[in-house]
């Protein structure tokens, strides 16, 4: 018989029969160091900087144990967590950084109170100031992002569920000019582009600017022609339907509308995606109402209509492709690095077993063993029920 893998002399043979080897976990959308919606926590008022870094750190570990080998942080975590990360001073996932969100005065990377105060915390240099309003102000956050330490650039062209009242899912920032100036100054940089566009003519913009991802796109059906024009482009959809289900159950009264106004038109708008040949991929938006459940996100895609397979390929092969990562990370093939799960069962049988931690037997980032659960006494207790 023909071998058509070689490996070294010395490689430690591991034997797996029975369980299921896997690509390790990609989430396309996270906030690592986001640890809640309210504003003292989202403003980071309530504890010592030093107790939130440590509460991340924490994040970064629990969640490269629950088989996530590679995130992309959508805003909040700073280049030292990656740099901790790769120096081995914390275990954590490789990481993808935006570091904040771009956005014109009054958007969604404005913070302001429902008071009209601005954040007044003191200004983090590794977590630059994010607001540009007009063309040279945008080439300029872009690259002083990029000084930073962004890896992606993130904006937004629209508000969102938990954006403050008056800026909506539909209400649009930015005007086409500057977020052409945002993607052609990204690019040329050799960023990609993350946009948070939810409906109305903000999408619109985006789609037309040349992103390279749109975050959430819950209202991507309202315009028959959007769906065609991001599968021409290769723009990947992200749509992050767990922290919707938040809203819709737990956030402010008007963030609760807006979830259930949403939540048909987002199903709707995966399907026609799909149909339509645009790549979907898996993104949590966690941050705010959890971390590490990030495979709970598959659920919600194969309930929305996805294919336990498509699902699954939305959290490694094309979630590679969609950070620009497929070279090295995604699949299981030679000359790849060897980010792996190894579960205990079937996923395409039951995708809501990647969300119980004691399934996930084996986590090797790099061809590292990070986590070995294997001599654990299995129990596998159902999964906590998905909230609808
Ligand atoms: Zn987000």
């Amino acid at each position: 018989m023909r071998r058509t893998t070689s490996w070294p002399q010395d490689a430690e043979v591991v034997d797996i029969s029975g369980l299921t080897l896997l690509p390790g976990l990609i989430d396309c959308h996270d906030h690592l160091a986001s640890h809640g919606y309210e504003l003292t926590r989202r403003w980071g008022l309530d504890e010592p900087q030093s107790t939130r870094h440590l509460r991340t750190a924490t994040v970064l570990q629990h969640t490269l144990a629950s088989g996530y080998t590679a995130v992309r942080d959508g805003a909040g975590l700073d280049a030292g967590f990656k740099l901790a990360v790769e120096e081995g001073l914390i275990p954590g996932p490789r990481l993808m950084l935006s570091l904040r969100i771009i956005s014109p005065t009054g958007g969604l990377g404005d913070s302001v109170s429902p008071s009209g105060h601005s954040c007044w915390v003191p200004s983090d240099p590794t977590l630059p100031e994010s607001v540009a309003n007009g063309v040279e102000a945008v080439r300029t956050v872009v690259r002083t992002m990029i000084r930073a330490g962004a890896d992606v650039i993130k904006c937004a062209t629209t508000g969102g569920a938990s954006s403050r009242l008056g800026h909506g899912p539909k209400d649009s920032a930015f005007n086409p000019d500057e977020l052409r100036a945002l993607v052609e100054e990204s690019h040329a940089l050799g960023r990609r582009v993350m946009c948070h566009a939810l409906g109305g003519p903000g999408l619109r913009t985006a789609i037309e600017a040349g992103v390279d991802s749109i975050e959430h796109g819950c209202y991507l059906d309202e315009d028959p022609e959007l769906l065609p024009m991001m599968a021409e482009r290769g723009i990947f959809f992200v749509p992050t339907f767990t922290v919707y289900v938040f809203h819709r159950e737990r956030s402010a009264p008007h963030m609760r509308v807006r979830g259930r106004d949403l939540q048909p038109h987002h199903v709707e708008s995966l399907g026609r995606a799909l149909a339509a040949g645009v790549k979907v991929v898996a993104g949590t938006d966690a941050g705010g109402h959890m971390h590490h459940i990030n495979a709970r996100e598959l659920q919600y895609l194969v309930r929305a209509g996805m294919s336990p397979m498509q699902a699954l390929q939305g959290a490694t092969g094309w979630a590679a492709e969609c950070l620009g990562l497929a070279r090295d990370i995604g699949t299981i093939q030679p000359g790849k690095l060897a980010d792996l799960i190894v579960v205990a069962g079937d996923p395409l049988q039951d995708i809501t077993l990647l969300q119980d931690p004691q399934r996930i037997k084996l986590v090797l980032k790099g061809g590292e063993v990070c986590v070995d659960r294997r001599a654990e006494q299995a129990v596998y207790p159902l999964p906590r029920p998905p909230a609808s």
